[in-house]
């Protein structure tokens, strides 16, 4: 056990709740409180207040932020740190990590939801082992975070995984899809909402057999497919509220295979290619965790 020496903040910032801990790592979680995500004003607020009385307490060492986005990630532009342009009422160009950096002054790490689930299950769940690894969480919105070699991607912003373009039989599915803007991407077509736009009916009340569970599969395996030959993972994992319809997993596993045709997986390895998390809805936190330790840790090698 570490010792109270090395304690971490942790914030996985959500479009409904931020949740924040304080720790040596997810598995030794001294203290957290969940915060509903309100005005940016109010929640930030209420979450800096819960990190400064601990850091009085006991100083934290270093900080990690997984952020729902779309977040500025570039740490030469003037608005890093920034929620940028997300269809989350009020919260459009909000300086998250500014804040929360003036308030605590130790080295932050900061970086999109997605990506700290991805690491999360890296380091303690699924992906454990592995060098390359999606996370695509299937919830109000659909994202993906992938860790190549070990390391969260970025690129010039961030991957947009939700938004990429699947095919939309309109003769199958005459649902026009709902993003905001893209229409029918993957996250318009195959989103909760979109689940529930198009049957009329909230996705968690529609029963195992009913016709929804299908067609979202049909969308999940043919963009699993995508990401399965752009990107190379060696596994796939499946979170969000959507994907606790658990008998989604078997359906979109036989169709990633057939789609694949001998691509990237095999009838024999596919089981362990589309999994579940293993930490369900802790990976976010794990992963802000990580991030938190990984800063820590180069800023250590670098003095
Ligand atoms: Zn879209």
């Amino acid at each position: 056990m570490k010792t109270d020496s090395q304690l971490l903040g942790a914030i996985e910032a959500g479009g409904n709740k931020f949740i924040c801990a304080v720790g040596t790592g997810p598995h030794d979680v001294r203290d957290r409180v969940c915060i509903p995500t309100t005005t940016p004003k109010e929640t930030l607020v209420k979450v800096i207040d819960f990190f400064q009385s601990r850091h009085r307490k006991a100083p934290l060492v270093a900080m990690g932020i997984g952020s729902f986005g779309p977040l500025d990630l570039q740490r030469d532009s003037p608005t890093y740190g920034y929620i940028t342009s997300t269809p989350k009422p009020g919260w459009d160009d909000t300086d998250v990590l500014g804040p929360i950096r003036d308030a605590i002054n130790v080295p932050i790490a900061f970086d999109t939801d997605v990506n700290a689930s991805a690491l999360g299950e890296h380091r303690s769940g699924v992906g454990v082992g592995l060098h390359s690894l999606v996370y695509v969480t299937v919830g109000t919105g659909i994202g993906g975070g992938a860790i190549l070699d070990g390391h969260p991607i970025h690129g010039a912003t961030h991957p947009e995984m939700g938004h990429i373009r699947i095919p939309h039989d309109r003769a199958s599915d005459s649902f026009a899809g709902n993003c905001p803007y893209h229409g029918d991407c993957f996250e318009g077509l195959a989103s909760g909402p979109a689940i529930e736009a198009r049957w009329g009916r909230r996705a968690e009340s529609l029963p195992e057999h009913h016709p929804a569970w299908a067609l979202e599969a049909e969308y999940l395996a043919v963009a699993m497919a995508n990401i399965a030959v752009t990107l190379s993972p060696q596994r796939i994992i499946l979170g969000g509220g959507v994907m606790k319809q658990r008998q989604l997993f078997p359906m979109i596993r036989r169709r990633l295979v057939e789609a694949l045709n001998g691509y990237a997986v095999t009838q024999d390895s596919i089981n362990e290619f589309i999994v579940p998390p293993a930490r369900e809805d802790d990976s976010g936190i794990a992963g802000a965790f990580a991030l938190a330790q990984d800063i820590l840790d180069s800023k250590q090698e670098a003095t």
